[in-house]
């Protein structure tokens, strides 16, 4: 599709690794006049640009920006207004904890033509890296992408923890590192094991992510996750499977 000057596209950037953006969106980002990008949205990715392109950072973390809400969208506003086509680049996936409806609602409101191209998120992202399915055949039917809120002093007491913990699901925590200790105990006293396998994964797909493996009765016993942000926790009996697989090879290795 051409897209015509005076749009918007609400890219989802995928996970930071450039290579994981869709081809739409890589299409849109080299048709770009002026985009818009967040912290998550890794600057690589502005290589697909056209050199004339104008790069606007807009990036806040935990709401510590002189960007609010308001402001990118009066600054979106403002760009199509002069019939610019404008890319809006956000981490992994506009529609799961990336405030992209509210942005949509706005542009809608105004009549401004628009779209969503959708990203890798962050959960399927730190699933594939770490080698945990987020489904998995007579293991886990369901899965749960919920927000642990990471940032310092804000917890979300709406949060039915043990809810979550009767599903037998598996729960991908999104910025919840720095309350992983806490949100640990809760989802132990919904009933689920402490046992449980917890794969945590930082920086999925950059060169520096890291991945890491514990129990729900290891993290509840303490965690401090200050320095592993972006994270994401993935809960549940599916994150026993790379170490299954890695003593199954090990058996096999054994056996030849
Ligand atoms: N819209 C994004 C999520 C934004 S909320 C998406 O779809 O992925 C930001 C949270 O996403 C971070 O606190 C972290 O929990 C997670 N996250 C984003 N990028 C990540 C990455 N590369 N590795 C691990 N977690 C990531």
């Amino acid at each position: 599709m051409r897209i015509p000057p005076g749009y918007v596209s609400i890219v989802g950037a995928g996970p930071g690794d450039p290579e994981l953006i869709t081809v739409r969106g890589r299409d849109r980002l080299a048709n770009a006049d002026v985009v818009i990008y967040d912290d998550l949205a890794g600057s690589a990715l502005l290589a697909y640009c056209r050199a004339e392109c104008q790069r606007i950072h807009v990036g806040k973390r935990c709401g510590r920006s002189t960007w609010t809400q308001d402001r990118i969208t009066d600054l979106l506003l403002m760009h199509v207004g002069r019939g610019r086509r404008v890319v809006r680049l956000k981490g992994g996936d506009p529609f799961v904890f990336g405030r992209g409806g509210e942005e949509l609602n706005a542009l809608v409101r105004a009549g401004v033509p628009c779209e969503i191209v959708p990203g890798v998120t962050a959960a399927t992202a730190a699933g594939a890296v770490a080698g945990v399915p987020l489904t998995h055949r007579g293991i886990a039917s369901a899965v749960v992408f919920v927000t642990g809120h990471e940032c310092a002093g804000k917890t979300d007491e709406t949060i039915d923890w043990a809810a979550y913990a009767r599903l037998r699901a598996t729960l991908c925590v999104y910025m919840g590192t720095r309350n992983l200790a806490s949100i640990a105990e809760k989802i132990a006293e919904g009933g689920l094991s402490k046992d449980t396998p917890v794969a945590l994964v930082s920086r999925a797909s950059w060169p520096d992510q890291r991945i890491r493996f514990f129990t729900l009765g290891e993290l509840s016993a303490g965690f401090s996750g200050e320095a592993d942000t972006p994270a994401l926790a993935i809960i549940g009996e599916v994150a026993r499977i790379p170490a299954e697989a890695a003593e199954l090879a090990m058996a096999t290795a054994v056996a030849v």
